[in-house]
């Protein structure tokens, strides 16, 4: 029997009618003869309130408090899942993450899965019953709820799909697929029918908010095809996909927008063997993701070590930093935040020339400053001041002739 994971996003939970919609759409799978796997996020903006609810009794909380509550809003979600199908007169039986065996390590708040128990979840599917789980969690060794990270039920999702062997992972949202940009900030963006998953993985990875990375990274590794699909029609979405050689025609095939980027420069660090090794594993150690490296060199024997972080790991790393740097005396510490990223990014890039010139004219031609450059095989990215980061997405997509041509 084919077996089908489908996902239903915040939005597409919001209410009790968007519930109902969602559980017509598993049955409807069902009764087309799949079995029905659903993960489900927190209802809409619930993961934020919770957010707040906790900042409310501490700006400090420690994380596994913070997982634990956080973790709440997805419980809600996957009971009234249930009891819609239910009241439909279909079975289904819901799953946290914990009882569904999703395990992960013990870094809260970014949590890795490093194994599912698919048995307890295929024995409920062979008595004919649709299974529903909770998105975003699972627990670590010691049985610690821990979350995956803003955005994580996507990778529940298509981790479910990867150890399942499903046919296919739908991603249902609040917009019909993935397109050439963030269609909130770029109006004239155009939704893709077909993307690769190294595309969506830049993509996500620099701020394309409609998929989580790590979701990704599994639907490539394990070859899962991912669709993202609107919960409120039927089109047929985007295909997240191998790359199939006529992508290559395509230079650009989307843009993309990061808005919490901290940049750390630190000025006339020795310029000797260990010292970036010394810094980076105590960065390690912290759990923080470092992003865009730059180091250069003086000829003074000292070198300028310059990295980016998230906006919300600036405090964390601006410890680490000061203590790491205590016994070089001219060593002089920055830090940048109200930084952001914009990028373009697509696999046409290996074989055409002319990228980077046509990102920096348009940033120029906005009169727009770049910070810094980073590039890779299939993207470009240019670090800006964060309130110029929607005029700066726009300008690019429109110099990559992305936008949608008017009826
Ligand atoms: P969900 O709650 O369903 O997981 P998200 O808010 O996480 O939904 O993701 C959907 C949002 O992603 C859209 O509303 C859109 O604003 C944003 N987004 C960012 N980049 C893109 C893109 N390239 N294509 C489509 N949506 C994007
Ligand atoms: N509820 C979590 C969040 O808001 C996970 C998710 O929606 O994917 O980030
Ligand atoms: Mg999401």
């Amino acid at each position: 029997m084919p077996l089908i994971v489908q996902k239903f996003g915040g939005s597409s939970v919001g209410d009790a009618k968007k519930i109902h919609r969602a559980a017509k759409r598993a049955i409807d799978a069902k009764l087309a003869g799949n079995s029905v796997v659903v993960v489900v996020s927190a209802r809409g903006k619930a993961t934020d309130e919770l957010e707040q609810m906790a900042f409310e009794i501490t700006d400090n909380p420690s994380k596994r408090e913070r997982d634990q509550l956080l973790s709440t809003g997805e419980q809600i979600s996957i009971s009234l899942m249930a009891m819609a199908i239910q009241a439909a007169g279909h079975q289904a039986v819901s799953f946290t993450g914990g009882q569904v065996g999703l395990i992960t390590d013990n870094v809260h708040s970014k949590a890795r899965i490093q194994r599912i128990d698919a048995q307890k979840i295929t024995s409920q599917l062979d008595q004919g019953k649709i299974a529903i789980v909770a998105g975003f969690q699972g627990v670590d060794e010691n049985a610690n709820i821990t979350t995956l990270g803003r955005g994580g039920s996507d990778t529940t999702a298509v981790a479910l799909a990867a150890v399942l062997r499903a046919d296919y992972c739908d991603i249902f949202t609040d917009v019909p697929g993935v397109f050439t940009a963030d269609p909130r900030i770029v109006p004239k963006a155009r939704k893709l029918d077909r993307i690769s998953y190294d595309e969506m993985l830049e993509l996500a990875s620099l701020g394309a908010g409609v998929m989580h990375s790590r979701a990704v990274e599994f639907g490539k590794k394990y070859n899962v095809l991912i669709r993202v699909r609107s919960s409120g029609t039927d089109e047929p979405g985007t295909e997240i996909c191998q790359e199939a050689d006529t992508m290559e025609e395509i230079v650009v095939s989307g843009v993309s927008l990061k808005k919490d980027v901290a940049q750390i420069t630190l000025d006339h660090v020795p310029d000797t063997p260990g010292i970036a090794a010394d810094i980076f594993a105590r960065i390690a150690q912290a759990n923080i993701i470092v992003d865009d490296i730059i180091q250069t060199e003086h000829q003074s024997g000292c070198a300028t070590l310059s990295f980016t972080v998230d906006s919300s790991d600036l405090k964390t790393a601006q410890k680490v930093v000061d203590q790491a740097s205590k016994n070089w005396p001219e060593c002089k510490i920055s830090y940048k935040n109200e930084l952001a990223k914009v990028s373009a990014v697509g696999v046409g890039m290996r074989s055409h020339t002319g990228v980077a010139n046509s990102m920096f004219t348009a940033l120029a031609q906005a009169k727009i400053n770049i910070n810094a450059i980073t590039t890779s095989e299939i993207k470009i990215s240019c670090l800006i001041t964060r309130d110029q980061g929607p005029q700066a997405l726009r300008a690019v997509h429109q110099a990559f002739n992305l936008d949608a041509k008017p009826d």
